[in-house]
C-alpha cells in the first residue's frame, strides 16, 4: 500500500462541483506531430470536463487508487511548517502537485521525505521540485508533456491580441458605462506586420507560433535546438542564435523556455534595455525567467507598453505583488494550462504514471523529467541541473 499525496487548489468559493457552462469536451485524437494522447488502462475515474484540479475533484484517482488499496490523501494547505503537506510529507511515497498551486519540494522537504520515490507534475513544469535534490535522494520526477500545450499556446494568442489592441482597459471602459473611444483607442494598434519573438520553440513555443502566423506577423525564435529547415520555411520563421538578437530584433516577446538555475532572470534590466521600446512581453512560461522589479520599473517609465503572463513567484501571489498593480498589465492568475479541457488530459497522464509505476512498467520516456539520479526523457532536452 502506497501513500499518495496530493497537493491541489482549493475548491471554487461558490461550492464544488460548480455550475458547468457546457456539457462535454470535443474529442481530440492526437496531440500535434503525431504525439499520442494519455493511455490509462482502464475506466477513468472522471468525465471529461469534471473541475478536476481543485480538493474536491482529486484528479479523478480516488476510484483507482482506492480499488488498488492505497492511501490518497488531498489537500490544498501546502505552505508554512504547519501545513498539512510538511506534515504527511515524512509518510509520503508518492506526491502529486500542479504548477498552478504548487508544492514546493525543496532539498529542505525532499530531506523530510525518506519515502518519497515519485513526483509526479500533473501538468507541464517542474520547476517547483528542486531537481538536483531530487536527483541525488533517488526520486523520479515525471510531468504530462504535452498534456496542456494547447492550452497556453491559445492563452499566448490572448494575450497577445489583447494587449496590442489596448482590449483589457477598453473593456473596463465599456463596463463603467462609459463611451470614450480616444481614451480606448489612444494605445490600440494591429499586430499585422509587427514582429514576434519567441525564446524557446518547443511543443508550445510552436504551437504559438503556428497560431500567429495567419495573423501576417514577422515570426522569429531562438531556442537550443534549432527548428528543421522544413518549419522554419513552412512558417518563414527567422532564428536568432541568443536572446539578445532576438529582443533587439521584435516587438512582442513571448518567454517559453523552463525555468532552471541558469534561466532565472534570464530577462534582467539590461535585457529589458536592449528591448525597442513599446515591446510587449508575455509570460506564461515562468515568473522567475524575469526580474520582477525591473519589470516593474520598464512598465512604469513606459519602455515596456504591456506586460501579460499568468506566471508568479510564489504562488498563490501575495496581495500586494506589483504585478497585479503596475499599468497596462494583463495578467491572470495562473490559469493557462488547466481550463477544463486541458485538466482531462493531464489527470488521465497523471492515473498512465501511476498504474505504469505500480505496474512496475517504464514511465513513458516523454513524461520523463529525472530518473536514475539524473535528468532523463524529456528533461534532458529541456532543463539543465545548474
Ligand atoms: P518543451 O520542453 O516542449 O519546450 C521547451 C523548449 O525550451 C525546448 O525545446 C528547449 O530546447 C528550449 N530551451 C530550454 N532551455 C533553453 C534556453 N536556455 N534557451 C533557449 N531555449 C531553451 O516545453 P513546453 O511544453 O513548450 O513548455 C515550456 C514551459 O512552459 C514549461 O517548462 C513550463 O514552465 C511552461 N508551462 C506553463 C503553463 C501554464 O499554465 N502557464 C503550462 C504548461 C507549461
Amino acid at each position: 500500500m502506497a501513500t499518495v499525496l496530493c497537493v491541489l487548489y482549493p475548491d471554487p468559493i461558490t461550492g464544488y462541483p460548480p455550475d458547468y457552462a457546457r456539457t462535454s469536451l470535443p474529442l481530440l485524437t492526437g496531440y500535434p506531430a503525431d504525439r499520442a494522447l494519455p493511455t490509462p488502462a482502464g475506466p477513468l475515474g472522471f468525465k471529461p470536463g469534471e473541475l478536476l484540479g481543485s480538493v474536491s475533484g482529486a484528479l479523478g484517482l480516488r476510484p483507482y487508487l482506492e480499488e488498488h488499496g492505497h492511501r490518497l490523501i488531498v489537500t490544498s494547505d501546502k505552505d508554512g511548517p504547519d501545513c498539512e503537506f510538511e506534515r504527511c510529507l515524512p509518510e509520503a511515497d508518492i506526491v502529486i502537485s500542479q504548477p498552478f498551486w504548487p508544492a514546493y519540494l525543496t532539498r529542505e522537504r525532499i530531506a523530510r521525505a525518506p519515502k518519497l520515490k515519485l513526483a509526479v507534475t500533473a501538468g507541464i513544469g517542474s520547476d517547483h521540485v528542486d531537481l538536483q535534490a531530487a536527483a541525488e535522494a533517488g526520486i523520479t520526477v515525471a510531468e504530462v508533456t504535452g498534456s496542456n500545450c494547447i492550452s497556453v499556446a491559445e492563452h499566448v494568442v490572448m494575450m497577445v491580441l489583447a494587449l496590442v489592441r489596448n482590449y483589457l482597459p477598453s473593456h473596463e471602459i465599456a463596463v463603467d458605462g462609459g463611451w470614450n473611444i480616444a481614451d480606448c483607442v489612444s494605445r490600440s494598434y494591429d499586430v499585422e506586420g509587427m514582429n514576434f519573438g519567441t525564446i524557446g520553440a518547443g511543443r508550445i513555443g510552436l504551437a504559438v507560433l503556428r497560431r500567429l502566423k495567419p495573423f501576417d506577423l514577422r515570426l522569429h525564435y531562438t531556442q537550443r535546438h534549432r527548428l528543421s529547415p522544413e518549419i522554419e520555411s513552412e512558417l518563414g520563421l527567422t532564428f536568432h542564435p541568443d536572446v539578445r538578437s532576438l529582443v533587439q530584433s521584435v516587438d512582442i516577446v513571448n518567454l517559453q523556455v523552463p525555468l532552471y538555475p541558469s534561466t532565472e532572470h534570464l530577462i534582467d534590466a539590461e535585457m529589458l534595455k536592449a528591448m525597442k521600446r513599446g515591446t510587449y512581453i508575455v509570460n506564461t512560461a515562468r515568473a522567475k525567467l524575469v526580474d520582477r522589479d525591473a519589470i516593474v520599473q520598464a512598465m512604469d517609465s513606459g519602455h515596456i507598453a504591456g506586460y501579460a503572463g499568468d506566471v508568479w513567484f510564489p504562488q498563490p501571489a501575495p496581495r500586494d505583488h506589483p504585478w497585479r498593480t503596475m499599468p497596462y498589465n494583463g495578467m491572470t492568475p495562473h490559469i493557462a494550462g488547466t481550463s477544463l479541457s486541458a485538466q482531462a488530459r493531464y489527470a488521465a497522464g497523471t492515473l498512465e504514471i501511476l498504474q505504469d509505476y505500480f505496474s512496475g512498467k517504464p514511465i513513458r520516456e516523454d513524461y520523463l523529467i529525472v530518473e536514475g539520479g539524473g535528468l532523463a526523457g524529456t528533461g534532458a532536452r529541456s532543463y539543465k541541473l545548474t
